[in-house]
């Protein structure tokens, strides 16, 4: 049983308060999103003494999942603004060029979507390729860790959140629809309260969203933490804690940034079941 063997990997992985799972359950569809590409002027800004000088592209993807009425969409994204630069916009601090080809909101209207079905936004942190769009949700419920919270989103004048915002402030691991089916994991260090994303997919299996818990299979196959992460021992014990949650529960990693892992999956229009 699925539902036996996700408690038993959250009893496993944290000494947090474990969320209730009252079924076995999963949700319909899971669609990846394009919501744009990092190119990275040196790698070794994520992979301190490894490829310096080389550049890196990274994609960024959102996700969107479908539980019966309910649609949860995790991350936002680059800002859709950024599409009307075809040559992309320069971030942190000229260290990378984000790019869009498509808004989120072109691809939520492709699903006949508007920003207003989306019940409930995650955010697995607050930097702005993950946060660029939340302002288009202004009537979703937000799940966002409390240390996130405190961090990032508590000033209005700073917070990529919209001004009013529904927020559900987490302490750890949260069962989102109260089924077992989607379960917010906290992987607090690349960020103070960073939080990555288990969705249970009935033909699919489960899949572990890691945010920026890690950015690319060869940081993950080493475990290196990238400078500008807030602390490097929770980076560490986040992966170590995402790599038994994978091996408990026989969960597929999806890197967010890795490149080739978004290469290789199925973008929106089409889903995975
Ligand atoms: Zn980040």
């Amino acid at each position: 049983m699925r539902k036996t063997v996700l408690i038993a990997a959250l009893a496993a992985t944290t000494t947090l308060a474990t969320p209730a799972l009252a079924a076995e359950a999963t949700v319909q569809r899971l669609y990846v999103l394009d919501c744009g590409t990092n190119l990275g002027k040196d790698q070794a800004r994520w992979s301190p003494g490894v490829n310096v000088g080389q550049p890196i592209l990274f994609s960024d993807n959102c996700y969107l999942i479908r539980h019966g009425k309910q649609w949860l969409l995790w991350d936002t994204g680059i800002p859709d603004a950024v599409a009307a630069s075809p040559n992309g916009v320069e971030t942190g601090g000229g260290a990378i060029v984000a790019r869009r080809t498509k808004t989120l909101e072109g691809q939520l209207a492709e699903l006949k979507l508007k920003p207003a079905n989306i019940t409930h936004v995650a955010l697995s942190h607050n930097h702005g390729d993950h946060t660029g769009n939340a302002k288009l949700f202004a009537g979703s419920t937000f799940l966002v860790q409390q240390a996130e919270w405190d961090f990032a989103y508590a000033d209005p004048a700073k917070s990529p959140l919209p001004p009013g915002a529904k927020v559900t402030k987490l302490m750890g691991d949260h069962d989102v629809f109260g089924d077992g089916s989607v379960l917010i994991i906290s992987t607090p260090g690349h960020t103070p309260g960073h939080q990555s994303l288990l969705v249970n997919l009935r033909k699919t299996g489960p899949v572990l969203l890691t945010g920026d818990a890690v950015h690319f299979k060869d940081n993950w196959d080493n475990r290196r933490v990238p400078s500008m992460n807030a602390d490097k021992d929770q980076t560490v014990a986040s992966m170590r804690r995402l790599d038994t949650l994978m091996k408990t529960v026989g969960a597929k990693l999806w890197i967010n940034h890795d490149k080739p892992t978004s290469d290789a999956q199925i973008h929106a229009p089409k889903f995975y079941e």
